[in-house]
């Protein structure tokens, strides 16, 4: 599957862009996220110290197509084993990547990854419904870990999943990319420092057309339709342009074109985020159509984003006129910053609470929606 339609890259890096780009440059090298990572790098390979080994788990698209060739690019992280239910598709791995067959594990035998010298990080890529069990079995093993979007089914399930990191003192982070690329930075700059003025309307959508019948579309494995899956871009977005958490939500489903396929969980869903200040934020996603665009708005000037959530290509306007920003390997950068906590004992940017706030969201999402739309409070950790 495809999440993101591609396009290419050219027209942002051609197109003459309004020059804020310096400005923006440090906005990016100074990010909290992002930010500083060039000088850690330095700091935690001094003397030659080896990169950290990552195992990926669960062999799918964006295991394949993005976190793998984006270890190529990482600086403080290569691959070095993989947890696979194919010891063919494993073999193939280690053939292509150059790690020893002895770093292919299996669902059942990940726990012998522990004392294994050549992993540091095990990276979950398996469907949100094993997440929560899968990272718990990493961090018995006692490995750090990263864990992919949305963080699990439920508020409650990552609340055990932060429990058994804590316990077994090891870092927990969430595969939200987009808090590496600089574009997104830059919201979190206009929502920090105002230029707009205060953020207070906020819209967005992310949805795709999705067709198969797959684990996205059976409740027990993907927590629910398109809101678990693309529409918690738009409430990530929403939380940076806010600067915190929504207090409460209104949700609708919309009716199913297709109910058929999507007999388990949502086709589409609209919802509103109420944000402390009077700041609100319209969102939607939807498995029937396809739409990738975030904007927020101040009493001075707005930014918008269409596509807004690519991993390349994301276009960037303002009331002041286009932006354009370094293009980056978003995963890249978000698995090197995690090892870069992991070497230097600092907080994720994307930590495992941040998963959960996110889930608690969706969570009131779907209440409201159950309940006719009622206006759901988010309920606080
Ligand atoms: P996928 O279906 O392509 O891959 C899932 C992998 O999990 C497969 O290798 C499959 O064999 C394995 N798996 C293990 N147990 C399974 C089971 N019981 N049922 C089905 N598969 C099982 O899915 P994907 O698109 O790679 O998504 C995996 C995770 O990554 C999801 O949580 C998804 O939300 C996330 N994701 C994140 C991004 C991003 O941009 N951050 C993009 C795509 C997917």
């Amino acid at each position: 599957m495809n999440e993101f339609p591609r396009r290419s890259v050219s027209s942002l890096q051609t197109r003459r862009a309004f020059v804020r780009n310096l400005a923006l440059g440090s906005a990016f090298v100074g990010s909290g996220a992002a930010g500083n990572l060039a000088a850690q790098i330095g700091e935690a390979t001094k003397g030659g110290e080896r990169k950290l080994g990552v195992a990926l788990m669960g062999l799918g698209y964006y295991a394949s197509g993005e976190l793998g060739p984006n270890l190529l690019e990482t600086k403080l992280c290569r691959l070095a084993g993989v947890v696979t239910g194919s010891r063919e598709k494993g073999a193939k791995w280690s053939r292509q990547y150059g790690f020893p067959e002895k770093n292919i594990w299996n669902y059942d035998t990940l726990h012998e990854i522990a004392g294994n010298p050549d992993i540091d990080i095990v990276y979950v890529v398996t469907p949100n419904g094993l997440h929560a069990e899968h990272v718990a079995k990493v961090a018995a093993a006692g490995k750090h870990v990263i864990c992919e979007k949305p963080m699990a089914n439920s508020a409650r399930d990552c609340d055990a999943m932060i429990a058994a990191c804590r316990k077994a003192n090891v870092k927990l982070s969430v595969g939200y990319r987009l808090h590496f690329d600089p574009n997104h930075i830059e919201l979190d700059r206009l929502a920090r420092e105002r230029d707009f003025g205060l953020l207070n309307r906020m819209s967005g959508e992310f949805s795709w057309t999705f067709t198969d019948r797959a684990w996205r579309i059976e409740k027990a494995l993907s927590g629910g339709g398109p809101l678990m899956d693309v529409g918690i871009y738009v409430i990530q977005a929403a939380c940076r342009g806010a600067m915190g958490q929504p207090v409460a939500v209104t949700a609708r489903e919309l009716p199913k074109t297709n109910p058929t396929l999507f007999n388990e969980v949502e086709e589409a869903i609209e919802w509103t985020m109420e944000f402390p200040g009077g700041v609100t934020c319209e969102a939607s996603s939807s498995y029937a159509r396809n739409a990738d665009r975030f904007r927020a708005e101040g009493p001075k000037g707005w930014i918008q984003f269409a596509p807004a959530y690519d991993y390349r290509g994301i276009e960037t306007a303002t009331s002041r006129g286009p932006m354009s920003f370094p293009v980056v390997h978003q995963q890249a950068l978000q698995m090197d910053d995690f090892a870069s906590c992991v070497l230097t004992g600092r907080d994720s940017p994307v930590p495992g609470s941040m998963g959960r706030d996110h889930m608690a969201i969706i969570e009131a999402i779907y209440r409201s929606a159950a309940e006719g739309g009622r206006r759901t409070e988010v309920r606080r950790g």
